[in-house]
């Protein structure tokens, strides 16, 4: 069917008067030291996450709304209030303190969307203790790395999680002081070497002062991939706040009487910024559902919950799809007003099917790790361009670049003022949630940066109307169901498995995740290609890596492509695999 190439809004579409009906005009006259004054920050410049997004509300007439409300299939819902939730993370922060955990530390978390979770996220920033929350599907290596990079000092995590998944792998943790465990089943954990966190907590105090953290203080580390080398620490700091809170008011266009859903877990960094803090910021009830993706059930929920802003993801928007029309409309959305995505690009169908099937198109969004939180979005009050990102928010600067460094030389690029032009993704650098640095690698984080510009990695063009459109990556990082995922981690597994002499592994694209692992590997002298042994190894990748890293496809070849400094083509990999041209092959070994 012919669509039109813009989804023009009229007053009726919009149920609430948008946060952002002015556009140009509230770009003006922008500044991040005036959206700041929106928090209430702490005696002497000091700011702290879990203040604005808990204890400020504690005190104040939010104080007996329902903050987070989790659902579950087989448990009744549990509800906790912004009082409650200023109760536990004082209490967890007390344990912390209790333990002699210090300012700075590193706590991780690994568990599933339970509330003890979203306590230690927020109690850990309550006390000025950082945190990562790592995605619960991983793997024991994926962990493991992670926990090592990071240093941490403490590990809260669930009984069944620590004997899956961590146990085993202690000893190659030397700077896990203390892993605080919680109990599946109510009894208190007998696990060795480990705390029942629900004892620590049930005699820790209610009274905490809130740690004066300054706005450059680091708050979170979320690990991310790239194409070489481990996943990359991104640091963040807690003045990031700034954008949190301003973003949820004109990406997601959060009200006070909001009914919230953002299905992103908190292992990954929109399950953070946007599933716990943003809603919180706003004072906005958040549901969170500890069960994974069903479609019946999700719009079950859309509809039982009476969710007014869904903020989810084009893998899922697509799998809901192929689930069928039929399945949304036995359900009926009075209360939605506005369906946001990010993650992935969105299909102008999905845009579509969202207008069609649930009465409102669906806003694409953009923003990484890095960046901390949303740049570019399709917020209520735009005309939607079915494929487009969307513009920049008021507050950030965005532009197409081109690259004029020689190879091996630091960055340094151009403005293509033009439009339609495709280049890199550039923003102008200082917003507040803009990550502070790789951990322990420098150089990396300055090979971000080009005079003022913070290069995303990403390909992009803008048009004339200043919308911007995805084009890809300009690296080999995968993205498959909105997780990006880096080779290297992969193939560095792979390579363990006793007959793999070398692997490659590319993101093959699919209709529904948007990419799949895909590996290619060459074996060893005395080893058989055959269905057996892809077997085997896939089996040793999932229990290393996890099923949401693992490849899901294996294939044998004699040999793989490299350069002549012997890196791994994977593009070529990828070239071949698609039936596409192969480009430039002159770096090949024995290449033209
Ligand atoms: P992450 O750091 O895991 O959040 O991944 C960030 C990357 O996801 C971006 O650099 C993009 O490559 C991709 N991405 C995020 N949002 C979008 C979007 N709306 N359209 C296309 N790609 C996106």
């Amino acid at each position: 069917m012919d669509r039109p190439a813009i989804i023009r809004k009229t007053e009726q579409d919009l149920r609430v008067a948008p946060h952002l009906a002015d556009y140009e005009g509230v770009r003006r006259g922008y500044s991040w030291a005036g959206a700041g004054q929106a928090l209430a920050g702490l005696p002497g410049g000091a700011l702290n996450i879990a203040h604005e997004a808990v204890d400020r509300h504690a005190l104040g007439p939010l104080r007996d709304r329902v903050a987070l409300r989790f659902v579950a299939n087989e448990a009744p819902a549990i509800e906790i209030s912004f009082a409650e939730l200023a109760r536990l993370t004082s209490r967890f922060a007390n344990v912390l303190r209790q333990l002699g955990v210090q300012k700075g530390e590193r706590l991780f978390v690994l568990a599933g969307r339970i509330p003890e979770l979203y306590v230690a996220v927020l109690g850990s920033l309550k006390c000025g203790v950082v945190v990562t929350p790592l995605f619960s599907a991983f793997g024991p290596e994926p962990i493991a790395t992670r926990i090592n990079l990071g240093e941490a000092s403490v590990l809260v995590t669930t009984d069944t999680l620590y004997r899956r998944k961590v146990k085993a792998w202690r000893e190659r943790m030397p700077s896990l002081r203390h892993v605080l465990l919680v109990s599946d089943d109510g009894t208190p954990t007998r696990e060795p070497d480990t705390v029942d966190l629900a004892g620590l907590m049930a005699s820790a105090s209610d009274d905490f002062a809130t740690t004066p953290t300054s706005p450059d203080d680091v708050s979170l580390l979320h690990f991310t991939s790239g194409t070489t080398g481990t996943p990359k620490g991104a640091i963040h700091v807690h003045g990031a706040v700034i954008t949190h809170h301003a973003t949820g008011r004109f990406a997601l266009d959060l009200h006070e009487d909001d009914r919230y859903w953002c299905t992103a877990d908190p292992g990954w960094v929109t399950g953070t910024s946007y599933g716990i803090i943003a809603p919180l910021l706003h004072g906005v009830t958040s549901l969170v559902d500890r069960e994974e993706f069903d479609a019946q059930r999700w719009y079950t929920l859309l509809e039982q919950e009476r969710i007014s802003v869904w903020y989810t993801a084009p893998t899922a928007i697509r799998m809901l799809m192929k689930a069928g029309a039929e399945l949304a409309r036995g359900h009926t959305y009075p209360a939605l007003r506005f369906i946001a995505s990010v993650g992935e690009p969105l299909n102008p169908e999905a845009v579509w099917w969202g207008k069609d099937v649930l009465g409102l198109p669906i806003h694409d969004n953009w923003w990484q790790t890095e960046t901390g939180g949303i740049m570019i979005a399709n917020t209520p009050a735009f005309d939607i361009k079915p494929g487009s990102m969307g513009r920049p928010l008021p507050g950030i600067d965005a532009a197409i670049v081109e690259h004029l460094e020689a190879e091996g030389e630091a960055p340094r690029v151009r403005e293509i003022a033009a439009p339609g032009v495709d280049g890199e993704l550039a923003l102008r650098a200082g917003w507040p949630s803009m990550f502070r640095g790789y951990l322990n690698n420098e150089a990396r984080y300055r090979k971000c940066f080009a005079g003022e510009w913070y290069l995303t990695g990403d390909l992009a063009r803008r048009d004339e109307d200043g919308y911007y459109w995805f084009v890809g990556r300009a690296d080999d990082v995968i993205k498959s169901a909105g997780h990006l995922i880096g080779p290297f981690e992969v193939e560095s597994v792979l390579m363990e498995h006793p007959a793999v002499a070398e692997a490659g592994v590319i993101g093959k694209p699919d209709p529904i995740v948007g990419e799949v692992v895909k590996a290619f590997v060459s074996l060893k002298g005395g080893h058989a290609a055959d269905e057996a042994l892809r077997l085997d190894i896939m089996a040793h990748a999932r229990k290393r890596l996890g099923a949401a890293v693992a490849p899901k496809e294996i294939a044998f070849l004699p040999m793989l492509p490299r350069t002549r400094s012997g890196k791994i083509m994977r593009r070529l990999l990828k070239a071949r695999e698609l039936g596409l041209p192969e480009g430039d092959t002159s770096t090949m070994e024995g290449g033209a």
